[in-house]
């Protein structure tokens, strides 16, 4: 699950509860935001690609240079990482855009 390939956006993410860990290549510290941190920060732009956030990262030490993956956050089933649990919660993120 690498974001800076793949094809990923906020609201894939947020609907199979995934979180996003930061790792910065200055300092080598890591950053973790969960799927609610997600959800809080681009809920009202989830269908931005995960990738794109890459370039305005910036970490505490300074360092612009991060890699960005995604981990199963904690606190959520993970059998809802799948099918239709997944659907409903993209098309709930995509109405609440709206
Ligand atoms: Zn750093």
């Amino acid at each position: 699950m690498d974001p800076q390939t793949a094809d990923y956006t906020f609201l894939t993410a947020i609907a199979r509860g995934w979180g996003l860990a930061i790792r910065c290549h200055a300092c080598d510290q890591e950053r973790r935001w969960t799927d609610k941190d997600l959800e809080e920060r681009f809920g009202s732009r989830v269908e931005t690609r995960v990738a794109n956030l890459r370039a305005a990262l910036v970490c505490g030490c300074g360092g612009r240079s991060v890699t960005l993956s995604f981990y199963q956050a904690g606190g959520r089933d993970t059998s809802a990482a799948t099918g239709v649990d997944v659907e409903e919660k993209e098309r709930k993120l995509r109405g609440a855009r709206a």
